[in-house]
């Protein structure tokens, strides 16, 4: 189970302290509430989604005249799943094409592990019996061309490139081409991480779908945002300059096995209101998951 394992630093603070505490309370009161609150919004689950939770608790609490925490876990584990799935932001699966060339873009700040999650993706399309091809549309940052050839020779699938410095309009034109005369299923395409002022990525980004869309009218069929899960807060910073700049369809969250804050989770689909797609559980190739709700909360109180 890859949600128990990446979960664990998560898990090992979160849940051992929601254990502690129903042990040192018995007692489902308002002591124990407010205890719950803060040990939640240490996990980053955020105001709005603990506020919700916190509400049906106390619903649940009374509707089910539950007196004493023994076996409270469930229904905390019950609401997080009802709560999250409650959102119209649901829609996790990637929206392609059955047919024809599906364009899926990439965007995000460097380091976030952008380049290491389009591998991934790439691997796991590949895996559903995809031909896949990837661009690399980042030509500003020295060597994410190279990184991107890297992980396209790692899962064996073609990358389109031009040399560092070109204009990436330019790369995503030639990349469709390539890709339509090589009857691709699904064309990956990298984007510059540079988070410079708002305007000019919001430029850079309209250019770029502008290119993508004049070759195939549909295209980019989704544009997903990298967000590290260990930067916390200051992934949802970024996440709503890039949902000013553009219109992002989904979110990869890496390295959530790096994190004891895996409620960032929570806080990205009450805050934003985009769905998380993928989570990213580890570097290897494998380690990336489709978010599922049930099975990350789950994974939580395993
Ligand atoms: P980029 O600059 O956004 O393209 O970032 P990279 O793809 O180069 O990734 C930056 C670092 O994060 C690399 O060392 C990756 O191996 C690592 N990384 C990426 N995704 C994950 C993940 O899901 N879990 C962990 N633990 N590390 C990751």
């Amino acid at each position: 189970n890859k949600f128990k394992e990446g979960l664990a630093k998560t898990r090992n603070q979160f849940t051992s302290k929601v254990n502690d505490l129903v042990a040192k309370y018995r007692k489902v009161d308002e002591d124990f509430f407010e205890e719950l609150e803060e040990i939640l919004l240490q996990a980053d689950v955020g105001f709005e989604t603990v506020d919700e939770l916190m509400e049906a608790l106390r619903f649940e609490v009374q509707r089910k005249n539950i007196k004493d925490t023994a076996g409270i876990q469930s229904v905390i584990s019950e609401k997080l799943v009802e709560i999250y799935e409650a959102g119209d932001e649901n829609i996790t699966e990637l929206q392609l094409e059955n047919e024809g060339l599906s364009v899926v873009l990439f965007v995000g700040v460097n380091g976030v592990g952008k380049t290491t999650t389009i591998g991934k993706l790439a691997h796991r399309l590949k895996g559903e019996g995809k031909k896949v091809m990837l661009a690399a549309g980042d030509t500003f940052r020295a060597g994410a061309i190279d990184q991107l050839q890297v992980w396209g020779d790692r899962v064996g699938v073609e990358v389109i490139k031009q040399a560092e410095g070109s204009d990436p309009a330019a790369v995503m034109y030639d990349a469709i081409r390539a890709a339509k005369t090589r009857n691709a299923d699904v064309l990956i395409c990298d984007t510059a991480g540079r988070l410079q002022n708002k305007v000019n990525l919001m430029n850079e980004l309209e250019k770029i779908h502008r290119v993508i869309s004049r070759e195939i009218p549909n295209a980019p069929h989704e544009v997903l945002l990298a967000l590290d899960a260990t930067t916390g807060q200051n992934a949802l910073v970024q996440a709503q300059t890039f949902k000013e700049a553009t219109n992002v369809t989904g979110i990869v969250l890496t390295k959530l096995d790096g994190t004891a804050k895996g409620g960032i989770v929570l806080a990205i689909r009450t805050k934003l209101h985009i769905p998380v797609k993928f989570v990213g559980l580890g570097e290897q190739m494998d380690d990336l998951q489709p978010f599922d709700a049930e099975k990350y909360v789950y994974g939580l109180f395993a």
